[in-house]
Formats: structure tokens, sequence, C-alpha cells
């Protein structure tokens, strides 16, 4: 049985019981008698107590299993994910992952963020013009910057995935 449906099922039981010593109250006792059942449904209530306690924490467990097999199954994919990538030179001293010609399927060829490969994610570099005369890219996903080439002296070239530049 799960355990959020026995805790639920304790708790409806002790839930009776707190009736039943309610009930014995109720009725003539001496008064031996009530205060004995005081202490049983004083025990009872703590018992109340405990359970709703535990079906709270299990609750969270079950959010935490939940959102760690999300992160697990992410994972896999990614992993699949990285391997369509390899590790170029954007510029001297500046690395990116760029999408490999055998793994295109339809998809333009394009440089993923190095920070954001490191963690897992998929963070594209979208071209953000010249920047001190390099070509700029800035990550989609945490915004960081990343310059390339020195190309100072053509201001004017847009920026071609595979290292192809107008005006040349
Ligand atoms: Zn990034």
């Amino acid at each position: 049985m799960p355990v959020m449906e026995s805790l639920s099922i304790a708790l409806s039981t002790i839930g009776a019981a707190s009736q039943f010593a309610k009930g014995i109250m109720d009725t003539k006792v001496d008064a031996a008698v009530a205060e004995k059942v005081m202490e049983l449904r004083n025990l009872v209530a703590d018992a109340q107590t405990q359970l709703l306690a535990a079906q709270s924490e299990q609750s969270g467990v079950l959010a935490k299993l939940e959102a760690l097999e999300k992160e697990n199954a992410r994972l896999k994919a990614w992993g699949v994910e990285k391997e369509r990538y390899a590790l170029v030179s954007l510029a001297e001293g500046t690395h990116v992952h760029r999408l490999k010609v055998s793994a295109q399927n339809g998809e333009p060829i394009h440089d993923l963020c190095p920070k954001c490969y490191a963690d897992s994610e998929k963070g594209m570099l979208t071209y953000a013009g010249l920047k001190d005369g390099h070509k700029h890219f800035v990550c989609s996903r945490c915004k960081q910057s990343y310059l390339g080439q020195y190309v100072a002296a053509c201001a004017d070239i847009d920026y071609q995935p595979r290292g192809r530049m107008r005006g040349f």
C-alpha cells in the first residue's frame, strides 16, 4: 500500500479513536475513568499531529522525487543532444560548441554557450554586432558575452555562422 494511502487511513482511524474517546467522556463515568479517557484523548491528539507531519513530509518527498525524475530525464536527453556539438575556436582563447554538419537534421549551423553547455543547458549564441572591433555574441540563456574574431577594419561585415564573410 502506498505510504500516502497508509497515512490517510491511519489519520482516519486516529480520528475515529478520538471520537470514540469523546463518546466515553459524554457518558456518565467516574472521575478516575474520565481522567484516563482524557489521557487517551491527549495521546490520540499527539498521534494525529505526528501523522499530519508525516503526511506533509511525505508530500514533500514525493514532490522532490518527481522533480528529480524530471531532471534525470532532462539530463539523459541532454547527454544525447550534446554529442551533436563539437568544441571549436570562435577566436583566440574563445571556444564554443558548434553544431556538427553531420548532426544538422535541418537546423542551421549554430554555436552554443560553453558556460551553459558545462551546466548541461542549451544556450544559443546570437550575433550582437561589433564590440571593441570584435564580433560580439551573447548567450540567449545566460546573457554571457563572447568576443569573436577581430574585424575592426571591416565593421560592416555580417556574421556568417560557417565562417564565410561578405565582402571578402
Ligand atoms: Zn549561456
